[in-house]
């Protein structure tokens, strides 16, 4: 089980590794307050399990209020490789010279743990010449001070940073042993200009085998309620950052929906697929959901009636709108029954489109206003 970069982090604390001082936020006020407390410039960084983050724009610096808040909220909705961010890292922004990488890993094929480590770590360290990186094995009674010796010197430190380092590998190779970890990673393990070292990132692996004997680690931050609702309806759904929610039955239905409200200049809150064979039950879901998003002034509906039977869709839509004030709804609905469920919307505050264009257009000049 891979843990969250600041679940990581906690453990590296514990075992006396500096990290830069940090606060968890789970939505955007949250982040505002962390910043208050952390100070300015910070470094907003995207709690997900997916590598490649830095790469996707899931970490960055600020230097004002203003572009924490504007970050905050771009980070929040990012995803990096199909997942959306859970929560924001808000870190205190360390200035350093030097990136290294470092860490403590399970080699399958040896049967053996080995220590890694290389003076040129961050984000290309995937790229690194060949012989950049330098290890030694790790034996199972743990690492000695000899072996952190040689290994320090193999990467060719000398001074503050090699003592330093000689500390945090030992550290990082208990915590990996106690905590049965197949991976504890520090990458980039950061250089500071008077030759000392801080963790900037964490990747830790726990082997799922050992679970049972670490049951601190079993509960996850809570998903994004919105995303569990839907899940649990099976819709697919993807929050996105602007003010038109847009439902739709099929997936391709509702990308081309999405390309329309852009086309019109108008930007999506959200993409939610109903499937096929909408319900009345599910639409009402779906609905109340994307009711749910603070970001979305209006809702756009674009069903096609073909296993549908557009008369559920207009039930679903009355049902909903009589149960609380809603974001103006637009809908294009065609298909089976199409005439009796216009019928049974008149009236009931939807505005009923025949084709996609002008159901997507008046969603979008309805939020310009
Ligand atoms: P990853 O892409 O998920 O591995 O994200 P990292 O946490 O490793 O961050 C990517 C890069 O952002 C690092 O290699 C650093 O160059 C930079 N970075 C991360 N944290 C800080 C920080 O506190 N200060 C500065 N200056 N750069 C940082
Ligand atoms: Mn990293």
């Amino acid at each position: 089980m891979r843990l969250f970069e600041y679940q990581g982090k906690e453990l590296f604390s514990k075992y006396g590794i500096r990290v830069p001082r940090s606060k968890l936020a789970g939505d955007e006020s949250q982040a505002l307050s962390a910043v208050e407390e952390i100070g300015l410039p910070a470094v907003i960084k995207a709690q997900v399990l997916s590598g490649g983050r830095g790469k996707a724009g899931g970490v960055v610096l600020v230097r004002t209020k203003d572009e924490a808040k504007r970050e905050a909220r771009r980070v929040l909705g990012l995803r990096v490789g199909g997942e959306h961010t859970r929560a924001l890292l808000v870190e205190e922004a360390s200035e350093h010279t030097q990136e290294m990488y470092l860490s403590v890993s399970l080699n399958r094929g040896r049967r053996e743990f080995v220590a890694l480590a290389s003076r040129s770590g961050g984000t290309e360290v995937e790229s690194l010449a060949k012989g950049a990186m330098v290890e030694v094995p790790v034996p199972l009674e743990g690492l000695t001070d000899d072996d952190s010796y040689t290994l320090s010197t193999k990467v060719g430190l000398y001074g503050r940073t090699s003592s330093e380092f000689r500390s945090i590998l030992l550290k990082l190779e208990r915590l990996s042993r106690e905590e049965e970890c197949e991976l504890a990673e520090i990458n980039p393990l950061a250089v500071r200009f008077d030759g000392s070292l801080v963790a900037l990132d964490s990747k830790v692996v726990l082997d799922d085998n050992a679970l049972f004997r670490h049951p601190e680690f079993s509960q996850l931050p809570p998903e994004d309620p919105l995303e569990g609702e839907a899940a649990k309806f099976g819709f697919a759904f993807v929050r996105l950052d602007g003010d038109v929610a847009v439902v739709g039955n099929g997936a391709g239905l509702v990308l081309s929906t999405l390309d329309l409200v852009s086309d019109f200049g108008g930007r999506a809150a959200c993409f939610l697929d109903l499937g096929g064979g909408a319900q009345r039950d599910r639409v009402e879901a779906a609905l109340r959901l994307v009711r749910g998003l603070p970001n979305a002034r209006v809702i756009l509906v674009n069903i096609f009636g073909g296993i549908t039977r557009t008369t559920d869709v207009a039930e679903g839509l009355k049902g909903v709108l009589s149960e609380a004030p809603m974001a103006l709804v637009f809908a294009r609905i065609s298909g089976a029954e199409e005439e009796e469920a216009r019928a049974l919307l008149s009236g009931a505050g939807v505005a009923v489109f025949r084709t996609p264009q002008e159901a997507a257009l008046a969603a979008v000049k309805a939020v310009s206003r």
